[in-house]
């Protein structure tokens, strides 16, 4: 069975799910953004700027360049969503990316809180995930009242930059030792203040590169996130695990607790591992190449 499709059958598409432009607190206009991720070779940018109150970094509309797209490249209405209540950051506000909003979809209050604002935007038919939970130290018990969230950033690439705080791994794997099937993106988180385009991304697999087939595939956890290294097969044939990719130097399954199993050594592009005495009921699958790159599957429930 194919845990993800295999990209030697099915048409893969490039996207970042988080990043902004003039319209918030970003350097570009969103007509230079699309430019730059045309040239990186994407087919698909969010331009999620920041929808909150505040108007000193964010703005009251969601973003709409719906009207510049193209056959081969789209970018889907989204928003960095923000609502009071957290601790641990200097303004006291939550960070939520939401991809597939409304165009009409309204700013928290100062009243709403985490867990509604989520609902909120999951009800309006976005996609929504925790935002670098490391850059702002998100704690277990906040990442446990947010935990109906579709997904967790586990690499955003200016966070990384600018602050050497750009993991969310350690909050993904909370939530599924919790049992939540959470999945796992990687963003850049784009402003263009330092040169942080290119640098974390998803790679989706749908039918057609279409805003609602690139949503209904990242609901349905059809997509892994890479910094630079490719998936090409992920297969599952009972307890045995067949992996394809870009050739890597690290190749590992994470599962409950700190169970893990791992393969090692050079320009390795093919793998088997067998989870018989596999005692967890998920496994999730990381790679780091030779240079530092990584790419992480979704978790997979046996
Ligand atoms: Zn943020
Ligand atoms: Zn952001």
């Amino acid at each position: 069975m194919e845990i993800i499709p295999s990209q030697l059958s099915k048409r893969f598409y490039r996207g970042n799910l988080h990043g902004h432009c003039v319209n918030s607190d970003g350097q570009l206009q969103p007509e230079e953004v699309i430019k730059k991720y045309k040239e990186l070779g994407y087919d698909f940018t969010c331009l999620s700027d920041h929808l909150w109150i505040d108007y000193s970094f964010a703005s009251s509309k969601i973003t709409d360049t719906t009207q510049l797209n193209e056959p081969d490249f789209i970018t889907i209405p989204s928003a960095e969503i923000h609502c009071y209540g957290k601790k641990y950051d200097n303004d006291g506000i939550w960070h939520f990316v939401a991809n597939g909003l409304p165009l009409d979809f309204a700013s928290a209050d100062d009243q709403e809180t985490a867990p509604q604002l989520v609902q909120r935007a999951k009800d309006a038919g976005a996609y929504v995930t925790l935002a670098h939970p490391e850059w702002y130290s998100l704690t277990f018990e906040e990442a446990m009242t947010v935990s109906h969230a579709h997904g967790v950033e586990v690499y955003n690439h200016s966070c990384y930059f600018e602050s050497g705080r750009g993991s969310g791994i350690a909050v993904a794997d909370y939530l599924l030792q919790e049992n939540h099937r959470i999945n796992l993106t990687a963003t850049d988180d784009s402003h263009f203040r330092v040169p942080d385009a290119g640098g974390g991304w998803v790679m989706v697999a749908a039918s057609e590169l279409s805003a609602n087939a690139i949503i209904d595939s990242l609901k349905a956890g059809k997509f892994y996130s890479s910094t630079g290294v490719d998936i090409l097969q992920f297969e599952q044939h009972d307890r045995k695990i067949l992996i394809e990719c870009s050739p890597v130097s690290h190749l590992c399954l994470a599962g409950s607790g700190n169970l893990a199993v791992y393969t090692t050594g050079t320009n390795i592009t093919k793998a088997e591992f067998n989870l018989d005495n596999f005692k967890s009921d998920w496994f999730r699958l990381t790679l780091i190449d030779d240079s530092g790159h990584f790419a992480w599957s979704n978790p997979v429930w046996l």
